[in-house]
């Protein structure tokens, strides 16, 4: 599997200024290619930094804040109809529904164009190709958003989305080789509902992942000292620390070994 970091911004100030891109992150195996939290600029992104864009053939929303979930719909166009992909889409329920006073995120118009949709739950469970995905519900001010890893039967990914740090979520990612980290604060500015690079250390006291990759950076943490951040958390944690940039590729030219 590798990673291809359209964008790694997040927050509504880092979205509407584009400090960062917010287009996602695409994962591609041998089979499968899944745009990630497509927020805005995701489809552009695509075309710009993709070269077999037309090969998408599911999206992952993890939940329905704009900066995860805004690109969805054109993102579905592109591969259900511009590219004729059977398309499958997997989203929490808020995406696909609606909940509380929070608004669906895909139009039903898209959701019956592609050839299924599955929702992201509490202990979720789907093949989709040669991978296996799982989720399970993370604390953030959508409460149905979706943490997930994503296996290919050699190697997992686990994503820690938007969330609030707690213990309990931890351990659904412990069998992850790599952990991607949404962290939109710096260290020492927890806040609720976000994660900070304070907690990242204790997220991995009872996990070991062989590295970590940070992205989602919000505008405090953009205008903190990024290299003391990060030279930071290299000396807090064992794993390889990785802050991700636009348009990233993991793992890079090494081998998935280094992974
Ligand atoms: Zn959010």
């Amino acid at each position: 599997m590798e990673l291809k970091f359209l964008g790694t911004g997040g927050g509504r100030y880092v979205t509407g200024t584009q400090k960062r891109k917010t287009g996602g992150i695409v994962l591609e195996s041998e089979e499968a290619q899944i745009h990630i939290d497509p927020g805005p600029g995701a489809l552009s992104e695509t075309h710009q930094e993709i070269e077999n864009s037309s090969e998408t053939n599911a999206v992952i929303v993890s939940h329905a804040h704009l900066d995860h979930s805004n690109d969805a719909g054109a993102i579905i166009e592109m591969m259900v109809e511009a590219y004729n992909q059977p398309g499958t889409v997997f989203a929490n329920e808020t995406v696909l529904k609606g909940f509380s006073d929070i608004e669906k995120k895909i139009s039903g118009y898209h959701q019956k164009i592609c050839g299924e949709t599955k929702t992201l739950e509490e202990e979720s469970e789907y093949s989709f190709r040669e991978l296996e995905i799982k989720s399970q519900h993370m604390f953030h001010s959508d409460p149905k958003t979706a943490g997930f890893t994503v296996s290919d039967g050699e190697k997992e990914i686990g994503f820690w989305t938007d969330t609030e740090f707690s213990e309990e979520l931890v351990e659904f990612y412990e069998s992850c080789d790599t952990l991607v980290v949404y962290c939109s604060r710096p260290k020492g500015e927890a806040t609720q509902s976000h994660t900070a690079l304070s907690d990242v250390p204790k997220i991995m006291e009872k996990i070991s992942p062989k590295t970590v990759v940070i992205t989602h950076f919000g505008y405090k943490f953009l205008d903190s000292n990024l290299e003391e951040q990060e030279n930071w958390l290299d000396e807090e944690i064992d794993a390889k620390v990785v802050f991700a940039e636009d348009g990233m590729k993991f793992p890079g030219n090494r081998t998935l070994d280094a992974f």
